[in-house]
């Protein structure tokens, strides 16, 4: 008798969750994973199969910008059932064949970012204004879309260098930014300079705080805007989709601080890094930025909110670096539901790699969510 209990109090219950799975939808849930090194493929496919397992749908992939390497990863990811996106910087670029060093963009001191790079020896910025690194980005996206294998590309590093740092960045690189300076500040380049000049007969050279002359700002990110719009019609020719990572806003961040107008681009989807510690933000912060990016497109394509993962939780307290702030297990389930009540399509990790069990165990609960009928 007491096992007959045992027995019907446990078909009960599963009877109970499966129920409760019916009604119940997971959110869509992207990845930003890099590779492959040294990976074999039997240590990728068991890479992948795990994602899939713990929720994720597809990869935002940085694999470099050799389609064959695409074509290889591609194939498991597929195998392992998620989308598969190759994600490669826009305008950061080392010198290499198809590139002019006079093509690198230049700041209001009159320095090149190939040779004087602002805060970090990798940001070797290209001027989005020259004809060749729009031929040059175009050629290498269009040949990676081509890979059967992919689904899209993913833009990132589509920007000018942050003529502001993000206010959680100050004291890791011992910087006030209470306004915009010359050494951080570009493209001051010959060619943006006279084009400029032509446009709007100001000579921006002789002009004292440049930041003042709203023109200015405009001309610029209508440079990124029109490249990106460019690059769109050239992969779609592919048949494949285009997105981008870009800044929280646009208005209240992205546009101030690098120059995104991102709700002016045509992409397919955009990947707001929504990264509250960043900015010295809570994870209900990140509901607030869902909100502007949404209204800001017209909910005419897909937002899915990036998310910034701490990668050692007990840490974080002492951990100076920001580079290792981000989401504690505690915070994940609200900067999730933040972004999904404020009109995101799904969301998107930086990085699996970097979630604790801890983490994992807070995701479940925060993915599944009641069906709505539409
Ligand atoms: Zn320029």
């Amino acid at each position: 008798m007491r096992w007959a209990f045992i027995f019907l109090s446990f078909l009960f219950f599963a009877f109970q969750s499966c129920q409760q799975k019916e009604t119940m939808k997971k959110i869509p849930v992207y990845g930003w994973v890099s590779g492959p090194g040294e990976a074999t493929d039997a240590e990728l496919m068991e890479q992948f199969a795990g994602l899939k397992a713990k929720g994720i749908d597809g990869l935002m992939y940085n694999g470099g910008q050799d389609p064959a390497t695409y074509a290889r990863v591609g194939k498991l990811v597929k195998e392992a059932g998620m989308e598969f996106h190759a994600w490669i910087p826009t305008m950061v670029q080392t010198m290499k064949p198809g590139l002019d060093s006079s093509w690198y963009g230049v700041n209001g001191k009159g320095e090149s970012a190939l040779t004087h790079p602002a805060y970090v020896d990798y940001y070797k910025f290209l001027c989005p204004n020259y004809e060749g690194v729009y031929q040059f980005l175009s050629n290498m996206y269009t040949s990676v879309a081509k890979v059967d294998e992919i689904d899209g590309v993913h833009l990132d590093y589509i920007r000018f260098p942050d003529v502001i740092l993000a206010r959680g960045l100050w004291d890791k690189y011992g910087l006030v930014m209470d306004r915009e300076y010359p050494e951080y500040d570009y493209c001051y380049c010959d060619k943006c300079v006279s084009d400029f000049k032509e446009k709007s007969g100001i000579d921006i050279r002789e002009v004292e705080d440049p930041s003042t002359v709203q023109e200015w700002k405009q001309f610029r990110y209508d440079l990124i805007t029109n490249l990106v719009n460019r690059l769109v019609e050239d992969v779609h020719k592919t048949g494949k989709e285009i997105n981008a990572a870009v800044f929280p806003g646009p208005n209240s961040v992205a546009k101030k601080i690098v120059r995104q107008e991102w709700d002016k681009w045509k992409l397919d989807a955009f990947y707001p890094m929504n990264y509250n510690d960043f900015y010295l933000k809570g994870p209900e912060w990140v509901g607030d930025v869902t909100k502007e990016g949404v209204e800001a497109i017209n909910d005419r394509v897909p937002i899915y909110s990036g998310l910034f993962i701490c990668p050692r939780p007990e840490k974080k307290g002492s951990e100076k670096d920001p580079e290792n702030h981000g989401l504690l297990p505690e915070e994940i389930g609200t900067a999730i539901q933040a972004s999904m009540d404020n009109g995101a399509a799904g969301i998107c990790l930086f990085t699996p790699g970097r979630m604790t069990d801890a983490h994992w165990e807070a995701f479940e609960k925060a993915i599944w969510v009641e069906d709505k009928p539409n």
